[in-house]
C-alpha cells in the first residue's frame, strides 16, 4: 500500500473528507490515518497500481539531519518514557538498532508510473488467490462462524481482505517495525507521525503481545497479517484465540477477529453488498460519478441505471445510499458502491483496493466477476504528465490546486471543467487525450 510513508498520511488526511475515490498513482497508496487510527498496509504496495514501477531519485538522496541518531535516540528516551514506556523495554527495544537507509530510500520514492485499474485487479482477484482463500474459508470456518457472530462483519470480506493485506500471512514484511519507525522519526517526513507509531509500538511490547524482535512488518510500520501499524493495533487488534497475547503475526485467529473489529469501527453492514456494476443509459451525465454525489439506488434507477444485463436495480437495496464509481472513466466499467465499500476504504483509502476486496470477496463463490470492458488500449498519466495536466489545467483557469501530481478532489472538478468545455463526457478521468488536447496552444 506504501511506497512513501509520511507522504501517504498526508495525502490521506487531506482526501478524506473530499475525495473517496482516489485512483491515481502516489494517492492510491493504501495509506494510515493520523487523525483516525487507520493501517498502513504497504505490503500490498506490490499489488497496488501506483507501487509497480518505483523509481526513487537517488541523485536527490542525502541524509542531511540536524542530530546524530544517538542523539535523536536520547531525546526521545525521554519522551517515551514521559509516555509511560519502562525503561528496560525501551533499552532493550532500542539495543543495536541503527537507521535503516532502504527505509529512507523507500520514504522518499516518488513512483514516475502507475498501473491500471484492471492491472491491480487481474493481480488482487488472481485464480492462486481466489482457490487459497475458498479453502481458508473452509478451514477456519467455525472460527469465522464466531467471528461473524462477535463483530457482524462477513467472513468472505475478512478472508478477502487477509488475501490482500498479507497474502492470507504470507508476506507481512520482514523488517524490523521498531528500527523502521525509528528512522522514520529520525530522518523522515513525518517525524511527529512516526513517534506517535513507535511509542505505540513500545507499548505493545510493554504490553507483552509481542518483543522487539519479533516485531516485524513493512518499512512503514505496518504489522502482520492484517498490516496493522501500531495506533490500529492498540485500538483494534484483539485476542481472539484466547491464548493471551493479540496475536496479529502468527495468529490467523487473532488477524481475521482484529480486522473484524477494525471493519465494525468502520460502520460494517452485515450481510449488505460493498455495490454492484451496472450500466449507464446513453446521455448519462458522468459529472454525477463522483464519491460526493451519494443518492440511493431507487434515485440511480430513477436516472437510467440498470444492472449490466439491462434488468432493474436490486429491490433490496434500493433505499441504501450509493455512489457511482468510474474507475477507468466513462470509457470502463462502472459500480453503484454502498456503505460496505466506505467502510473498505477506512482500511486503505483507495477505491481500487476496495474494488478489489469486493470482487475478491464475491469470487470466494463464483461471482464477482466484471462484465463491462476496460479500456485496456489507455496508458495511465505518469506522475510527470499528471503534474503537467495539473500545470495545464491551472494555466487555463481551472484550478487544479497544486500541481502534485495526486488527483484530488480539485483535480477531479478542473478536468471535468476542462472537459465540459471541450464538449467531451466529463467524467473526470485524466487522460493522454485531454493532455494533448490541453498541450495544444
Ligand atoms: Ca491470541
Amino acid at each position: 500500500m506504501p511506497h512513501s510513508f509520511p507522504r501517504r498520511w498526508h495525502v490521506r488526511q487531506m482526501i478524506a473528507a473530499s475525495s473517496l475515490f482516489v485512483l491515481v498513482a502516489c494517492a492510491e497508496q493504501p495509506t494510515a490515518a493520523v487523525a483516525t487510527p487507520l493501517q498502513a498496509a504497504s505490503l500490498v504496495a506490490k499489488t497496488a497500481p501506483s507501487t509497480a514501477v518505483a523509481q526513487p531519485d537517488d541523485a536527490n538522496f542525502e541524509i542531511q539531519p540536524a542530530m546524530t541518531f544517538a542523539e535523536w535516540q536520547s531525546m526521545f528516551r525521554a519522551q517515551a518514557l514521559s509516555a509511560g514506556i519502562r525503561s528496560d523495554v525501551f533499552d532493550k527495544a532500542f539495543a543495536g538498532v541503527t537507521p535503516d537507509m532502504s527505509v529512507v530510500k523507500a520514504d522518499r520514492s516518488q513512483p514516475e508510473f502507475s498501473r491500471p485499474v484492471w492491472e491491480y485487479l487481474d493481480s488482487a482477484i488472481s485464480a492462486v488467490r481466489v482457490r487459497k482463500g475458498q479453502a481458508l474459508l473452509a478451514q477456519y470456518a467455525d472460527t469465522l462462524t464466531q467471528i461473524e457472530q462477535r463483530y457482524g462483519v462477513d467472513r468472505q470480506a475478512l478472508v478477502a481482505v487477509w488475501g490482500m493485506e498479507s497474502s492470507f500471512g504470507q508476506f507481512q514484511g520482514t523488517q524490523s517495525v521498531i528500527r523502521s519507525l525509528a528512522t522514520l522519526a529520525y530522518e523522515g517526513r513525518r517525524p511527529q507521525f512516526a513517534q506517535e507509531q513507535l511509542i505505540a509500538a513500545l507499548q505493545i511490547i510493554q504490553h507483552g503481545d509481542i518483543d522487539a524482535p519479533s516485531m516485524l512488518g513493512s518499512w512503514a510500520g505496518a504489522m502482520g497479517q492484517t498490516q496493522f501499524i501500531p495506533t490500529t493495533y492498540n485500538t483494534h487488534a484483539v485476542d481472539f484465540d484466547g491464548d493471551g497475547r493479540r496475536d496479529i503475526w502468527n495468529s490467523p485467529v487473532d488477524a481475521l477477529a482484529s480486522t473484524a473489529h477494525y471493519l465494525q469501527s468502520s460502520g460494517w453492514q452485515k450481510g449488505q453488498p460493498w455495490g454492484f456494476e451496472v450500466q449507464l443509459r446513453q446521455g448519462f451525465d458522468y459529472a454525477l460519478a463522483d464519491a460526493s454525489t451519494r443518492k440511493t439506488v431507487a434515485e440511480w434507477q430513477q436516472l437510467g441505471l440498470t444492472l449490466p444485463n439491462g434488468s432493474a436495480l436490486p429491490a433490496n437495496e434500493m433505499q441504501q445510499q450509493a455512489a457511482l464509481l468510474l474507475p477507468a472513466g466513462y470509457k470502463g466499467p462502472a459500480f453503484l458502491v454502498l456503505d460496505n465499500f466506505r467502510a473498505i476504504l477506512k482500511y486503505n483509502n483507495s477505491s481500487s483496493y476496495a474494488l478489489g476486496i469486493g470482487l475478491l470477496s464475491e469470487r470466494f463463490s463464483g461471482g464477482g466477476s466484471v462484465l463491462g470492458q476496460w479500456p485496456r488500449g489507455d496508458r495511465p498519466l505518469s506522475r510527470s504528465e499528471r503534474i503537467e495536466l495539473q500545470t495545464l489545467l491551472s494555466a487555463r483557469q481551472y484550478d487544479a490546486g497544486a500541481p502534485d501530481g495526486i488527483i484530488g478532489a480539485n483535480t477531479r472538478k478542473a478536468i471535468r471543467n476542462a472537459q465540459q468545455s471541450l464538449g467531451w463526457p466529463a467524467d473526470g478521468y485524466p487522460t493522454q487525450e485531454l493532455l494533448e488536447s490541453l498541450r495544444k496552444p
